[in-house]
């Protein structure tokens, strides 16, 4: 099922007591890369690095099987995605042990991806036929042209996919593709490789066929590239930077993309707001997974009145947070990711004290918790020349500024670069959902950071800007995948000067065109009427 399922076999029932190992034959002479668990540095285990040959290889066997998938009845490959959904919740703790001794999160914020791949799993396994099915059309003249649009899938979609959400951006935005009929080959972050890999198991556990969905581990600089070659369609998720470069490789050889990159999303607090609700949504929406969630908040306008009582506040519940590395359901901050994550954090941080920013609380590595661990961070007296002001941190510090009033705070919101994720927090829903719609971003939360608008799978979800193109979720999440095609069969005359015995051709043709004017005028009546 996976090209790695004989060579590399993750111990995945040692995940329930903190270990995942290899089997001793998991790995030959080949080059590998190391995977380590945040929490403590240590190395969980080793994924081959795939060479060019190795996604060849990948590529035409999904290729292969993927022809065969699709010939079946959606009704069956929508199966598959609601025995995917029992799996998942069925096998949510060991999912969730997985991903927490991988990335580093907590088992709280790591339930989120449970809670995410569950419900894509049922939206698209129930809603698929609403999308895919062949559809009539208006025919170009009415009775007498018959118009269907048939939806088909592209063939072999390329995913490639970050460390930060290891199972929710191995399977949500696949469901789609797959139950489109779409084989999909998948290149997980270098971190995160095991729990894509188990994603494999269950998702045949679940009734895919072989090598429908398949998973080559390696790096991203050569697995990447060599993934965009082969395949009819790239979901990217991802850096900016990053997605920069896989448009340019996808634009080269003319084949279409996702884009969901990064954020530097802000959070505007208006005077009327309630404050304890406003002050859990912005630990929640600048805190989860340590900050490294693309649509976390690193910037709060925070307006007048309330600003100093906020934050107060927020600092206040910011310092209680309790970091450690533990998989029970009860801790509230875990781990960076890696060093490298800890490195930007750092860098960050000291780039914008040393040009004046106000450490409020926070501020520290943690290494007495684990090597990668950085205290939840709240900051004023941000401006634009420090590095974090615009950039993405990714990582657990938040600035907060006051603004002199809503319109201030949404101009202030939509000077970035970026446009992935916003909210607005307000005693007024109606204004609230008005100045949401000014804020430049794919998502915008009404007090809410960011679960009401990402949980709501029937409404899509991606970025404004350089946060990205195209989008997840929704009809336009699964369309995405597939290639429409129109067929139209003409009835009665063609659409075309006719050909009459005897009549001089330009005759017929000037008839033609009169008679052809005023069905024109006709059809406009008749849309105006409707
Ligand atoms: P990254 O861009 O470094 O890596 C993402 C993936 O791309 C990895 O699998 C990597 O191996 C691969 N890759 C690296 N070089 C490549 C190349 N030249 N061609 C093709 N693939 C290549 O990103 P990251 O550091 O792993 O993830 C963090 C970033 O992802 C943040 O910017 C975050 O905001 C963003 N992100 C966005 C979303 C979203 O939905 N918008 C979700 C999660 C993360």
């Amino acid at each position: 099922m996976t090209l790695w399922t004989d060579r590399v076999r993750p111990e995945i029932t040692g995940a329930l007591t903190g270990e995942v190992s290899l089997a001793d034959d998991a790995v030959d002479a080949r080059d590998v890369i190391t995977v380590e668990a945040p929490f403590t540095g240590e190395e969980i285990g080793t994924v081959p690095a795939a060479t060019e040959a190795d996604v060849t290889a990948a590529a035409e066997r999904a290729r292969a099987a993927q022809a065969e998938w699709a010939s079946r009845p959606l009704e069956q490959r929508a199966d598959v995605l609601s025995r995917f959904h029992d799996l998942v919740l069925d096998r949510r703790e060991e999912l969730l042990d997985l991903v927490v001794i991988e990335s580093g999160k907590v088992r709280r914020d790591a339930f989120e991806e449970i809670l995410d791949v569950a419900t894509n799993a049922r939206y698209y396994g129930s809603r698929a036929d609403e999308f895919l099915t062949t559809r009539r059309r208006h025919g170009a003249i009415p009775l007498l042209t018959r118009t269907e649009e048939h939806r088909h899938p592209r063939g072999v979609v390329g995913m490639i996919s970050p460390w930060n959400y290891p199972l929710t951006l191995a399977v949500s935005d696949a469901l789609p593709a797959l139950v489109a009929g779409n084989a999909v080959v998948l290149k997980p972050a270098e971190e995160t490789p095991f729990t894509a890999l188990h994603v494999a198991q269950l998702l045949e556990a679940a009734g895919l066929p072989e090598d429908v969905f398949s998973v080559v581990t390696g790096r991203g600089s050569e697995v990447g590239p060599a993934l965009i070659d082969r395949v009819d369609y790239v979901a990217f998720t991802g850096s900016t930077e990053t997605g920069r470069e896989v448009a340019r490789r996808a634009g080269e050889n003319l084949v279409d993309c996702s884009l969901e990159l990064g954020g530097k999303n802000p959070m505007v607090v208006l005077a009327d707001a309630d404050l304890d609700r406003a002050v859990q949504g912005a630990v929640h929406g600048a805190f989860t997974n340590a900050g490294q969630l693309c649509i976390s908040f690193e910037r709060l306008y925070v307006e007048e009145p309330l600003h100093d009582r906020f934050l107060r506040r927020f600092a206040e519940r910011t310092r209680e947070l309790g970091l450690e590395a533990a998989l029970d359901y009860g801790v509230e901050v875990g781990s960076l990711a890696s060093s490298d994550q800890l490195e930007k954090v750092e860098a960050h941080l000291a780039d914008a004290v040393e040009k004046g920013a106000t450490v409020v609380t926070g501020g520290e590595a943690r290494p007495d918790v684990g090597p990668y661990f950085f205290e939840p961070t709240v900051l004023t007296d941000v401006t634009p020349e420090m590095d974090l002001a615009r950039e993405e941190t990714f990582g657990p510090i938040v600035a907060v500024h006051r603004v002199a009033d809503a319109e201030e705070a949404v101009e202030r919101a939509n000077d970035s670069a970026y446009g992935l994720n916003a909210s607005v927090w307000t005693d007024d829903a109606e204004r609230g959902r008005e100045l949401a719609a000014g804020i430049d971003c794919g998502t915008v939360g009404v007090n809410d950071p960011y679960p009401a608008a990402w949980a709501s799978v029937d409404a899509p979800m991606g970025g404004m800007g350089d946060s990205g193109l195209g989008r997840r979720h929704g009809r336009e999440g699964i369309l995405k995948y597939t290639q429409s095609q129109t067929v139209a069969e003409q009835r009665g005359p063609p659409i075309a000067p006719p050909d009459v015995p005897g009549v001089p051709r330009d005759v017929a043709t000037r008839l033609y065109a009169r008679t052809t004017t005023g069905l024109l005028r006709a059809l406009k009546r008749l849309a105006e009427v409707r």
